[in-house]
């Protein structure tokens, strides 16, 4: 049995969580390939290394050196090295980082991803394992995608004969060999590709909570955790928001079918949560499976009488949406009316009016309106589509509730119904749905 284990940013915060990171790594032969994340919050106000990061380049970009931010990531560092007790020249790995960040003035990908370098570089040294850095495995195309075939295959090369590896998260090189990062918790990804790559039996994700949890334990504290979950049903969740695992970390694993273990560094003797093949993740007594959503989303709804009758109406409405470059959300429609949905975030320096001008002068409405600050909601679950009245049960609740639900649209494959509603209804929402489906 072969395991690739990540290890997320609160369980690289300090010293004692690096302590708690070799128990487990330790415990187990098997725990060969160690992926880790910068350092994350020590506490509610602390700020991830990744944020300084950030605010390093911004500072490089504006003032032309990041030294006093930097100063703030060199003596987190140094800490750690000092309370592991380790006999390793950080500040010396740490001047060239500070040296190179200053040099690097287009992007803040190289910034960003020296969180995860320094922080695997640590981890190495005090696990005694080999460090290898993701910029020699990871490689993305001119398009900004992975390269996968090249990347697994660098994989297969580098790492063939040798155990015992700490790799850095969240990043590779582009397709002209400079830093490139995945998106905000990439380091999820990054354990994916080098599961897929080194044929792993299993991967391990190493967090601060006991598993996947029905929703969102900032919102419902006693949220169940769920003990199996399907690739699909996990695509759904972490896509809507459910934000403990990257929502595109399952994309490398699907060939090969490796099934993802969420764990807790905290709780180590917790099993989590088992993430598996969607043919194997179906059971059959489980209604519904999780419930995530998403805030600051705009609807843009139109109405016109024998709309079904006028060949590419919605032709016409979505290349308005395409020629924003904007990607649609949802596209909810009755036989008069069509809606659609886009996150507010791209609709914003008067995006959203030129949109809505041209849809009018493209489709002549009868009427066009925009609700904006909505809150999408999914409700996920394969179960659902063998089983009658979950809907119904949904929005009695709802009503029941007083939450006013502006939009429902459920995908033709029944495994989920989304609904969108005022998003000072989010939590609340969540909340009732839950009580409807596991409260007491
Ligand atoms: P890491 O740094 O280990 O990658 P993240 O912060 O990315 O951890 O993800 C873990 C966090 O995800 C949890 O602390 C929790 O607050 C949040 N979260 C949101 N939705 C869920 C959910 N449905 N189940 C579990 N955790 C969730
Ligand atoms: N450190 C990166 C972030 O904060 C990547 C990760 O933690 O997965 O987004
Ligand atoms: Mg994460």
């Amino acid at each position: 049995m072969l395991k690739v284990c990540k290890f997320g940013g609160t369980s690289m915060a300090n010293a004692e969580n690096f302590g708690k990171v070799k128990s487990i790594i330790t415990a187990e032969n098997e725990r060969k390939f160690v992926v880790v994340s910068a350092p994350g919050k020590r506490d509610k106000s602390d700020i991830k290394i990744t944020d300084l990061l950030y605010k390093c380049y911004d500072d490089v970009i504006s003032i032309g050196s990041c030294h006093d931010t930097f100063k703030l990531i060199r003596d987190r560092f140094t800490e750690i090295v000092k309370d592991l007790g380790l006999n390793f020249d950080i500040e010396s790995v740490l001047d060239e980082t500070e040296k190179g960040i200053d040099a690097e003035k287009t992007t803040p990908d190289f910034a960003a991803s020296r969180g995860e370098y320094l922080s695997a570089r640590v981890m190495a040294e005090y696990l005694g394992y080999t460090f290898v850095d993701a910029a020699d495995l990871i490689r993305f195309d001119s398009n900004g995608n992975l390269n996968a075939v090249y990347t697994d295959d660098k994989i297969k090369t580098k790492l063939s004969g040798i155990e015992n590896v700490v790799i850095p998260g969240f990043y590779g090189k582009d397709s002209f060999g400079k830093i490139k990062t995945f998106s905000r918790g990439g380091s999820d990804v990054t354990g994916s590709i080098i599961a897929k790559g080194v044929s792993a039996d299993l991967y391990e994700n190493w967090t601060d909570v006991s598993g996947f949890l029905v929703c969102d334990p900032r919102i419902v504290p006693e949220a169940q955790i769920i003990d199996t979950l399907s690739y699909s049903e996990l695509r759904e969740l972490s896509y809507m928001g459910a934000s403990v695992l990257h929502a595109e970390a399952i994309f490398p694993l699907i060939t090969s079918k490796i099934p993802i273990n969420i764990r807790n560094t905290f709780r180590p003797q917790d099993k989590g949560t088992m993430i598996v093949p969607t043919e194997h993740g179906y059971n059959p007594d489980k209604v519904i499976t999780g419930i995530a959503g998403k805030k600051n989303f705009s609807v843009i709804s139109i109405e016109k009488s024998l709309m079904n009758n006028e060949v590419g109406f919605i032709r016409k409405v979505l290349s308005v949406v395409e020629h924003y470059g904007l990607c649609v959300e949802h596209v909810p429609s009755g036989i008069d009316t069509l809606s659609v949905i886009l996150s507010s975030e791209e609709l914003k320096n008067g995006v959203l009016d030129d949109v809505v001008r041209e849809i009018r002068e493209s489709v002549a409405p009868d009427y066009i309106h925009v609700i904006e600050n909505v809150a999408l909601i999914a409700t996920v679950g394969h179960g659902m589509a063998r089983r009658s009245g979950t809907a119904s049960k949904i929005f009695t609740a709802l009503a029941e509730a007083n939450v006013n639900i502006k939009m429902i649209d459920q995908g033709s494959s029944e495994q989920n119904i989304i609904i969108g509603v005022a998003g000072s209804d989010y939590e609340k929402c969540i909340r009732t749905i839950y009580n409807a489906f596991f409260g007491a």
